[in-house]
Protein backbone atom coordinates (compact mmCIF):
# COMPACT_ATOMS: atom_id res chain seq x y z
CA UNK A 1 0.00 0.00 0.00
CA UNK A 2 1.30 3.26 -0.77
CA UNK A 3 2.23 5.83 1.97
CA UNK A 4 0.74 9.60 2.47
CA UNK A 5 4.00 11.71 2.73
CA UNK A 6 2.18 15.42 2.15
CA UNK A 7 2.99 16.42 5.94
CA UNK A 8 5.99 14.19 6.83
CA UNK A 9 8.61 16.15 8.41
CA UNK A 10 12.16 16.01 6.87
CA UNK A 11 13.08 13.26 9.30
CA UNK A 12 10.61 11.09 8.39
CA UNK A 13 11.08 11.33 4.76
CA UNK A 14 14.42 10.40 5.67
CA UNK A 15 13.12 6.98 7.18
CA UNK A 16 10.81 6.69 4.42
CA UNK A 17 13.29 6.65 2.00
CA UNK A 18 15.61 5.05 3.74
CA UNK A 19 12.77 1.95 3.94
CA UNK A 20 12.67 2.20 -0.13
CA UNK A 21 17.12 1.55 -0.12
CA UNK A 22 17.40 5.16 -1.34
CA UNK A 23 20.14 7.28 -0.36
CA UNK A 24 19.64 10.42 2.38
CA UNK A 25 19.91 12.92 0.19
CA UNK A 26 16.60 12.03 -1.90
CA UNK A 27 15.10 12.68 1.33
CA UNK A 28 15.82 16.99 0.99
CA UNK A 29 15.66 16.93 -2.76
CA UNK A 30 11.77 14.80 -1.60
CA UNK A 31 11.07 17.50 0.87
CA UNK A 32 12.06 20.52 -1.29
CA UNK A 33 9.99 19.46 -4.14
CA UNK A 34 7.02 19.08 -1.68
CA UNK A 35 7.30 22.10 0.35
CA UNK A 36 9.47 24.27 -1.11
CA UNK A 37 8.30 23.94 -4.89
CA UNK A 38 5.28 23.04 -4.15
CA UNK A 39 4.99 19.70 -6.59
CA UNK A 40 1.90 17.47 -5.83
CA UNK A 41 2.55 14.99 -8.80
CA UNK A 42 5.70 13.02 -8.58
CA UNK A 43 6.23 13.51 -12.00
CA UNK A 44 6.72 17.30 -11.72
CA UNK A 45 9.63 16.81 -9.18
CA UNK A 46 12.26 17.27 -12.15
CA UNK A 47 15.15 17.46 -9.49
CA UNK A 48 14.70 13.46 -8.85
CA UNK A 49 15.76 11.09 -11.15
CA UNK A 50 13.60 9.69 -13.41
CA UNK A 51 13.69 5.95 -11.65
CA UNK A 52 12.90 6.98 -8.54
CA UNK A 53 9.65 9.33 -9.43
CA UNK A 54 8.23 6.20 -11.64
CA UNK A 55 9.07 4.42 -8.01
CA UNK A 56 7.42 6.69 -5.93
CA UNK A 57 4.64 7.30 -8.46
CA UNK A 58 3.68 3.22 -8.15
CA UNK A 59 1.17 1.52 -6.07
CA UNK A 60 3.37 0.08 -3.88
CA UNK A 61 5.46 4.05 -3.70
CA UNK A 62 4.39 7.15 -1.84
CA UNK A 63 1.03 9.28 -2.27
CA UNK A 64 0.60 12.97 -1.98
CA UNK A 65 -2.96 14.10 -1.42
CA UNK A 66 -3.38 18.20 -0.79
CA UNK A 67 -6.40 19.58 -0.06
CA UNK A 68 -9.52 19.50 -2.92
CA UNK A 69 -10.88 22.06 -3.76
CA UNK A 70 -14.68 22.16 -3.69
CA UNK A 71 -15.55 25.50 -4.38
CA UNK A 72 -14.27 29.19 -4.91
CA UNK A 73 -15.38 32.40 -3.33
CA UNK A 74 -13.99 34.89 -4.69
CA UNK A 75 -14.93 38.25 -2.62
CA UNK A 76 -15.36 41.75 -4.03
CA UNK A 77 -12.14 42.69 -1.91
CA UNK A 78 -9.62 40.02 -3.39
CA UNK A 79 -9.65 37.55 -0.88
CA UNK A 80 -10.96 34.00 -1.89
CA UNK A 81 -12.50 31.70 0.45
CA UNK A 82 -12.16 27.88 -0.66
CA UNK A 83 -14.24 25.20 0.42
CA UNK A 84 -11.57 21.94 0.38
CA UNK A 85 -12.53 18.51 0.44
CA UNK A 86 -10.20 16.24 2.35
CA UNK A 87 -9.66 12.62 3.48
CA UNK A 88 -9.92 9.39 1.35
CA UNK A 89 -7.87 6.47 1.58
CA UNK A 90 -7.38 6.20 5.29
CA UNK A 91 -9.14 9.50 6.49
CA UNK A 92 -12.51 10.15 7.28
CA UNK A 93 -13.73 12.35 4.99
CA UNK A 94 -14.70 15.72 5.97
CA UNK A 95 -15.17 19.39 4.27
CA UNK A 96 -13.06 22.62 5.90
CA UNK A 97 -12.39 25.99 4.85
CA UNK A 98 -9.39 28.21 3.65
CA UNK A 99 -9.64 31.95 3.27
CA UNK A 100 -6.92 34.17 0.87
CA UNK A 101 -6.46 37.38 1.32
CA UNK A 102 -4.05 39.33 -0.77
CA UNK A 103 -2.73 42.72 0.49
CA UNK A 104 -0.25 45.22 -0.86
CA UNK A 105 3.38 43.50 -0.13
CA UNK A 106 2.20 40.14 1.01
CA UNK A 107 -0.69 37.67 1.42
CA UNK A 108 -2.44 36.62 4.65
CA UNK A 109 -3.63 32.84 4.48
CA UNK A 110 -6.57 31.68 6.86
CA UNK A 111 -6.70 27.87 7.41
CA UNK A 112 -8.27 25.09 9.47
CA UNK A 113 -6.55 22.93 11.62
CA UNK A 114 -10.12 20.58 12.77
CA UNK A 115 -12.70 19.85 10.95
CA UNK A 116 -15.82 21.05 13.27
CA UNK A 117 -14.84 21.77 16.65
CA UNK A 118 -15.73 20.90 20.02
CA UNK A 119 -15.38 24.44 22.24
CA UNK A 120 -18.59 25.38 21.47
CA UNK A 121 -18.05 29.40 20.85
CA UNK A 122 -21.36 30.81 21.04
CA UNK A 123 -20.89 33.83 18.41
CA UNK A 124 -18.74 30.80 15.85
CA UNK A 125 -20.90 29.12 13.25
CA UNK A 126 -18.05 25.94 13.26
CA UNK A 127 -19.24 25.13 16.94
CA UNK A 128 -22.75 24.41 15.70
CA UNK A 129 -20.90 21.53 13.29
CA UNK A 130 -19.06 20.23 16.67
CA UNK A 131 -16.18 18.20 16.19
CA UNK A 132 -16.14 16.21 13.01
CA UNK A 133 -12.56 15.15 13.33
CA UNK A 134 -8.81 16.35 13.64
CA UNK A 135 -7.14 17.11 10.79
CA UNK A 136 -3.39 15.54 9.66
CA UNK A 137 -0.26 17.51 9.43
CA UNK A 138 -0.77 17.34 5.93
CA UNK A 139 -4.08 18.35 5.61
CA UNK A 140 -2.98 21.69 7.45
CA UNK A 141 -0.18 22.10 5.92
CA UNK A 142 -1.60 21.77 2.42
CA UNK A 143 -4.30 24.69 2.75
CA UNK A 144 -1.44 26.34 2.47
CA UNK A 145 0.34 24.93 -0.24
CA UNK A 146 -2.91 24.41 -2.61
CA UNK A 147 -3.11 28.36 -1.60
CA UNK A 148 -0.03 29.24 -2.57
CA UNK A 149 -0.19 27.27 -5.77
CA UNK A 150 -3.43 28.89 -7.01
CA UNK A 151 -2.61 32.15 -6.35
CA UNK A 152 1.00 31.86 -8.11
CA UNK A 153 0.56 34.50 -10.45
CA UNK A 154 -0.07 37.22 -8.04
CA UNK A 155 1.94 36.14 -5.01
CA UNK A 156 3.26 39.07 -3.09
CA UNK A 157 7.17 38.29 -1.19
CA UNK A 158 5.38 37.81 2.03
CA UNK A 159 3.09 34.85 3.00
CA UNK A 160 1.42 35.62 6.11
CA UNK A 161 -0.45 32.30 8.07
CA UNK A 162 -3.35 32.26 10.32
CA UNK A 163 -4.65 29.50 12.15
CA UNK A 164 -7.45 30.77 12.87
CA UNK A 165 -10.28 28.87 10.27
CA UNK A 166 -12.16 25.86 11.84
CA UNK A 167 -10.95 24.05 14.66
CA UNK A 168 -9.04 24.74 18.14
CA UNK A 169 -5.32 24.31 16.98
CA UNK A 170 -4.29 23.11 20.73
CA UNK A 171 -6.69 20.62 20.76
CA UNK A 172 -4.94 19.19 17.94
CA UNK A 173 -1.70 20.27 19.19
CA UNK A 174 0.77 17.30 17.67
CA UNK A 175 -0.64 17.31 13.72
CA UNK A 176 -0.69 21.41 14.18
CA UNK A 177 2.49 22.13 15.29
CA UNK A 178 4.13 19.24 13.09
CA UNK A 179 2.71 21.19 10.28
CA UNK A 180 4.07 24.62 11.81
CA UNK A 181 7.29 23.00 11.65
CA UNK A 182 7.09 22.64 8.12
CA UNK A 183 5.94 25.56 7.78
CA UNK A 184 8.65 27.55 9.84
CA UNK A 185 11.49 25.26 8.76
CA UNK A 186 13.75 27.24 6.24
CA UNK A 187 14.21 24.20 3.67
CA UNK A 188 10.36 24.00 3.73
CA UNK A 189 7.57 26.50 3.26
CA UNK A 190 10.44 29.19 4.55
CA UNK A 191 7.89 31.61 6.84
CA UNK A 192 9.13 33.88 9.93
CA UNK A 193 7.81 32.86 13.10
CA UNK A 194 6.32 36.51 13.31
CA UNK A 195 4.68 35.77 10.31
CA UNK A 196 2.47 32.71 11.15
CA UNK A 197 -0.45 32.69 13.99
CA UNK A 198 -1.74 30.36 16.16
CA UNK A 199 -5.48 31.70 17.37
CA UNK A 200 -6.44 29.84 20.62
CA UNK A 201 -9.68 30.08 22.49
CA UNK A 202 -7.55 29.82 25.29
CA UNK A 203 -6.43 25.90 25.92
CA UNK A 204 -4.10 26.79 29.23
CA UNK A 205 -2.34 23.12 29.09
CA UNK A 206 -1.93 24.07 25.31
CA UNK A 207 -0.38 27.29 25.97
CA UNK A 208 1.99 25.70 28.31
CA UNK A 209 2.94 23.64 25.90
CA UNK A 210 3.65 25.74 23.29
CA UNK A 211 5.86 28.10 25.71
CA UNK A 212 8.27 25.18 25.88
CA UNK A 213 8.79 24.64 21.87
CA UNK A 214 11.82 25.96 20.93
CA UNK A 215 10.67 26.66 17.20
CA UNK A 216 6.50 28.00 17.40
CA UNK A 217 4.42 30.87 16.15
CA UNK A 218 2.70 33.90 17.35
CA UNK A 219 0.09 33.60 20.12
CA UNK A 220 -3.29 34.86 19.48
CA UNK A 221 -5.68 34.90 22.79
CA UNK A 222 -9.19 34.90 21.41
CA UNK A 223 -10.52 36.75 24.73
CA UNK A 224 -13.96 38.27 23.77
CA UNK A 225 -14.95 39.55 27.28
CA UNK A 226 -14.21 41.51 30.51
CA UNK A 227 -15.61 39.39 32.67
CA UNK A 228 -15.49 35.63 33.82
CA UNK A 229 -19.08 36.02 33.93
CA UNK A 230 -19.15 37.51 30.06
CA UNK A 231 -16.89 35.45 28.98
CA UNK A 232 -18.78 31.97 30.17
CA UNK A 233 -21.50 32.86 28.70
CA UNK A 234 -20.22 33.35 24.94
CA UNK A 235 -17.32 30.53 25.66
CA UNK A 236 -18.27 27.86 27.54
CA UNK A 237 -14.39 27.06 27.80
CA UNK A 238 -14.34 29.66 30.08
CA UNK A 239 -15.32 27.76 32.91
CA UNK A 240 -12.46 25.07 32.76
CA UNK A 241 -10.03 27.52 32.17
CA UNK A 242 -11.34 31.36 33.84
CA UNK A 243 -9.63 34.40 33.15
CA UNK A 244 -7.13 34.25 36.11
CA UNK A 245 -5.89 30.70 35.07
CA UNK A 246 -5.74 32.32 31.39
CA UNK A 247 -3.77 35.23 31.98
CA UNK A 248 -1.82 33.32 34.72
CA UNK A 249 -0.97 31.26 31.94
CA UNK A 250 -0.14 33.95 29.56
CA UNK A 251 1.85 36.10 32.20
CA UNK A 252 4.39 32.97 32.69
CA UNK A 253 4.52 32.43 28.38
CA UNK A 254 8.28 33.06 27.66
CA UNK A 255 7.59 35.61 25.40
CA UNK A 256 11.30 36.39 23.18
CA UNK A 257 12.53 39.89 22.71
CA UNK A 258 10.13 42.32 20.48
CA UNK A 259 7.89 39.16 21.03
CA UNK A 260 3.61 40.40 21.30
CA UNK A 261 0.70 38.36 22.69
CA UNK A 262 -1.82 39.60 20.24
CA UNK A 263 -5.84 39.44 22.00
CA UNK A 264 -8.64 39.07 19.93
CA UNK A 265 -11.75 41.02 20.81
CA UNK A 266 -14.55 40.30 18.80
CA UNK A 267 -16.78 43.08 19.63
CA UNK A 268 -20.40 42.56 20.02
CA UNK A 269 -23.22 44.93 19.75
CA UNK A 270 -24.73 45.92 23.57
CA UNK A 271 -22.68 42.99 25.11
CA UNK A 272 -19.04 43.36 25.19
CA UNK A 273 -18.60 46.54 23.61
CA UNK A 274 -19.21 49.59 26.23
CA UNK A 275 -16.16 51.43 27.52
CA UNK A 276 -16.44 50.02 31.29
CA UNK A 277 -15.68 46.69 29.22
CA UNK A 278 -12.77 48.56 27.77
CA UNK A 279 -11.55 49.70 30.81
CA UNK A 280 -11.72 46.05 32.55
CA UNK A 281 -9.92 44.64 29.60
CA UNK A 282 -6.89 47.29 30.41
CA UNK A 283 -7.28 45.72 33.71
CA UNK A 284 -7.12 42.24 32.67
CA UNK A 285 -3.91 42.75 30.44
CA UNK A 286 -1.91 45.01 32.31
CA UNK A 287 1.02 42.69 33.26
CA UNK A 288 1.22 41.65 29.66
CA UNK A 289 2.50 42.46 26.71
CA UNK A 290 0.14 42.10 24.54
CA UNK A 291 -1.53 43.78 21.33
CA UNK A 292 -5.38 43.66 21.16
CA UNK A 293 -7.38 43.46 17.77
CA UNK A 294 -10.76 44.43 17.63
CA UNK A 295 -12.75 43.09 15.31
CA UNK A 296 -16.43 44.26 14.95
CA UNK A 297 -19.09 41.73 14.83
CA UNK A 298 -20.03 40.76 11.07
CA UNK A 299 -23.93 40.76 11.24
CA UNK A 300 -25.18 37.63 10.03
CA UNK A 301 -27.13 34.09 11.04
CA UNK A 302 -26.42 34.58 14.75
CA UNK A 303 -28.21 36.51 16.91
CA UNK A 304 -25.81 39.08 17.83
CA UNK A 305 -25.54 42.74 16.32
CA UNK A 306 -22.83 44.67 15.02
CA UNK A 307 -20.84 47.63 17.24
CA UNK A 308 -22.22 51.34 17.13
CA UNK A 309 -18.95 52.84 14.99
CA UNK A 310 -19.12 55.09 18.33
CA UNK A 311 -18.72 52.15 20.25
CA UNK A 312 -15.37 51.09 18.45
CA UNK A 313 -13.57 54.02 18.46
CA UNK A 314 -14.17 54.76 21.96
CA UNK A 315 -13.44 50.91 23.00
CA UNK A 316 -9.88 51.51 20.79
CA UNK A 317 -9.15 55.14 21.93
CA UNK A 318 -9.51 53.84 25.93
CA UNK A 319 -7.10 51.32 25.40
CA UNK A 320 -4.54 52.68 23.22
CA UNK A 321 -4.08 55.97 25.84
CA UNK A 322 -3.68 53.74 28.71
CA UNK A 323 -1.07 52.61 26.47
CA UNK A 324 -2.15 49.27 24.80
CA UNK A 325 -1.27 48.69 21.21
CA UNK A 326 -5.26 48.36 19.27
CA UNK A 327 -6.55 47.80 16.11
CA UNK A 328 -9.88 47.69 14.51
CA UNK A 329 -9.76 44.59 11.82
CA UNK A 330 -12.86 44.29 9.88
CA UNK A 331 -13.05 40.90 8.87
CA UNK A 332 -12.29 40.48 5.22
CA UNK A 333 -14.52 38.91 2.02
CA UNK A 334 -17.83 39.65 4.14
CA UNK A 335 -19.84 39.18 1.10
CA UNK A 336 -18.50 35.38 0.70
CA UNK A 337 -19.31 34.66 4.44
CA UNK A 338 -16.09 35.13 5.65
CA UNK A 339 -17.06 34.88 9.54
CA UNK A 340 -15.57 31.99 10.90
CA UNK A 341 -17.33 28.32 9.70
CA UNK A 342 -20.23 30.14 7.74
CA UNK A 343 -19.19 28.17 4.65
CA UNK A 344 -18.73 25.38 6.07
CA UNK A 345 -22.48 25.58 7.22
CA UNK A 346 -23.50 26.79 3.72
CA UNK A 347 -21.79 23.34 2.15
CA UNK A 348 -22.63 20.89 4.99
CA UNK A 349 -25.82 19.02 4.55
CA UNK A 350 -27.02 19.59 7.61
CA UNK A 351 -30.15 20.59 9.43
CA UNK A 352 -28.42 23.80 10.66
CA UNK A 353 -28.38 24.40 6.87
CA UNK A 354 -31.82 26.19 7.25
CA UNK A 355 -29.67 29.07 9.33
CA UNK A 356 -28.35 30.64 6.15
S1 LIG B 1 -14.29 30.36 17.56
FE1 LIG B 1 -12.71 28.85 17.12
S2 LIG B 1 -12.53 27.68 19.06
FE2 LIG B 1 -14.48 28.78 19.17
S3 LIG B 1 -15.98 27.29 18.37
FE3 LIG B 1 -15.30 28.57 16.63
S4 LIG B 1 -13.66 27.40 15.68
FE4 LIG B 1 -13.95 26.56 17.75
Amino acid sequence: MSVELLGKSAEELREYVASLGERPFRAAQLYHALYAERRFEFAAMTNLPAALRQRLASVEGGRITPPRIVRRFPSADGSIRYLFSIGGENEKPAQIEAVFMPREGRQTICISTQAGCAVDCHFCLTAQLGLIRNLTAGEIVGQVLVALEENREQLAPQTNVVLMGQGEPLLNYDATMAAVRILLDPKGVALAPRHVTLSTSGIVPGIERLGKEKIRPSLAISLNASSDEQRNSLMPINRKYPLDVLLDACQKYPLRPREYFTFEYVLLGGVNDTPEDARRVVRLIAHIRAKVNLIPWNPGNLPYRAPAAESIEEFQRILVEKGVPTFVRYSRGQDVFAACGQLALMETPSPLVALQ
